[in-house]
């Protein structure tokens, strides 16, 4: 009978995060690439495609892109993407450290591309369940991954090792989590999906933007040069639209060895450092958007047409999809947190640009609860992001990006990335090399009882 072959490592998700993983994994010693291969549900490489509006910039600079680093003399530094596209001399003479996100979208790409052997897209990972092992069903050995490809087809994987990479899923509001067939969206499916609602350039449309953070504003932005025949609301929690911090001193935040520090607090002092630097990353924009939308409401005061406008302090109660309604489809209910009066305002559209949830991973992982003997989300994870595990469960579980509450705010950034990449596969190479040491005084152990047993023989 052929025995199903065992993974070093698999990958679930191949955005950024595995994506820098699969880079550096090809550089160890001996690598045998077929030992590890990643799993993505797109059909092909796409990072954050229904965002990647024309003009929307980076929010990091380029040198923190999936190597520099770590490696700076990667083959798959930014810098390297340039000059093999012919436009480092180009980019240079932009003196800009912010690319656009269409560039390093096909910049990821371009690195992605590489590694296509090793990746199976179009396929989702739909559970994770424990192997045990054969002499010792208390004894888990192997993880066995189970996906799904677009057509239905099941498959079943084995390995040795995990990387979680899922990424986030759109948060949505509970007022809107009921409506089904209603126009509304939510940021991550933007691009892919508005035409469908704003298609017709001479029906006039109201549209909702709800949030006050970075994607919320490029919408909102987006939206008014987009579709001349649209008026856009940014509905707002916050008072304001603030500015995201990105001074020098704040920015040392996103350091590997302020994730060292973050780590290695109890879990109060974690929090409270990540509340400190909130601003950095949540509910704020860059500024020079900020600006445009400042500047754009001020010409149209100036024009005395007011067509596009902010609604700050929001609390949104409640939401009604009614088809007939000429005033627009959707009423939101909404109460102003300071004044705490109601008030009723009518669209066409809602964009919800509510950001994400990074909790995806406490479903796919539940198979393995029996065996952990507590549920993912009570384990720990440890300072190299391997979820800590119980003596007799021997696969090891890296989780990327969603592990913020204890190693801190860069953990669901590009930031961290070569870093981390790095020091997972450190991680990977000690267990490896402890695996081997065991398994040899394991067989070194055997051969002498076999020799002991021999001499009794004898
Ligand atoms: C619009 C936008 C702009 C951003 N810009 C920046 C920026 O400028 N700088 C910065 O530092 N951060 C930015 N971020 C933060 C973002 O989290 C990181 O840029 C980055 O995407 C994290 O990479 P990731 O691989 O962890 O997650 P993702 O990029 O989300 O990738 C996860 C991948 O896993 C796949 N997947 C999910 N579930 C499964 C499954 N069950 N089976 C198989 N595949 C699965 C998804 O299809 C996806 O391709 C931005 C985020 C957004 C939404």
């Amino acid at each position: 009978m052929q025995r199903e072959p065992v993974h070093d490592l698999i990958g679930v998700g191949f955005g950024p995060s595995n994506l820098a993983l699969a880079v550096r994994l090809a550089e160890r010693r001996n690598a045998a690439p077929a030992a590890h291969c990643f799993i993505e549900a797109q059909a092909e490489f796409g990072w954050h495609r229904g965002m990647l509006l024309d003009d929307s910039r980076m929010q990091i600079s380029f040198l923190k892109d999936l190597v520099t680093l770590r490696d700076p003399k990667s083959p798959f530094t930014f810098i390297n993407y340039l000059f093999e596209r012919g436009r480092l001399q180009d980019f240079v003479n932009l003196k800009n450290f912010y690319p656009t996100r269409v560039e390093f979208h096909d910049y990821l790409r371009w690195v992605a591309n590489a590694f296509d052997d090793q990746v199976h897209y179009g396929e989702r990972v739909t559970a994770i369940e424990p192997v045990m092992a054969a002499h010792d069903a208390s004894v888990v050995t192997q993880l066995r991954v189970f996906s799904r490809a677009a057509d239905g087809r099941e498959r079943q994987r084995l390995t040795r090792a995990l990387s979680v990479g899922m990424g986030g899923t759109p948060q949505i509001p509970p007022a809107f989590a009921a409506l089904r067939e209603a126009p509304v969206l939510h940021s991550s499916r933007y691009l892919t999906e508005i035409d469908q609602y704003l298609g017709n350039p001479v029906r006039r449309q109201r549209v909702a933007v709800v949030g006050s953070g970075q994607s919320a504003a490029e919408v909102f932005i987006d939206l008014t040069r987009r579709y001349p025949q649209v008026d856009a609301t940014l509905v707002m929690r916050a008072p304001v639209l603030k500015p995201a911090d990105d001074s020098p001193f704040v920015n040392e935040i996103f350091s590997p060895a302020f994730t060292d520090l973050v780590y290695a607090q109890p879990r109060d002092a974690r929090q409270s450092l990540i509340d400190t630097f909130r601003d950095t990353n949540y509910s704020v924009v860059d500024r020079p958007l900020i600006e445009q939308i400042y500047e754009l409401l001020y010409v149209q005061s100036v024009s005395q047409s007011p067509r596009h406008r902010l609604l700050p302090n929001c609390a949104l109660e409640a939401v009604q999809h009614d088809s007939g309604d000429s005033r627009g489809v959707l009423a939101l209910r909404l109460r102003d947190r300071l004044n705490h009066t109601v008030s009723s305002e009518h669209f066409d559209v809602v964009v919800l640009a509510t950001g994400y949830r990074r909790d995806a991973h406490h479903v796919l992982l539940d198979g393995l609860d029996a065996a952990l003997g507590q549920t993912v989300e009570q384990c720990d994870v440890a300072r190299d992001y391997q979820l800590v595990t119980p003596a007799h469960f021997q696969p090891r579980i890296y989780l990327q990006g969603c592990c913020e509450d204890s190693h801190g705010l860069s953990d669901t950034l590009l930031s961290v990335l070569a870093r981390r990449a790095d020091e997972i596969a450190l991680s990977l190479d000690a267990d490896e090399a402890v695996s081997a040491t065991a398994s040899s005084a394991q067989r070194c152990t055997a051969s002498h009882a076999g020799a002991a047993h021999l001499a009794a023989m004898l």
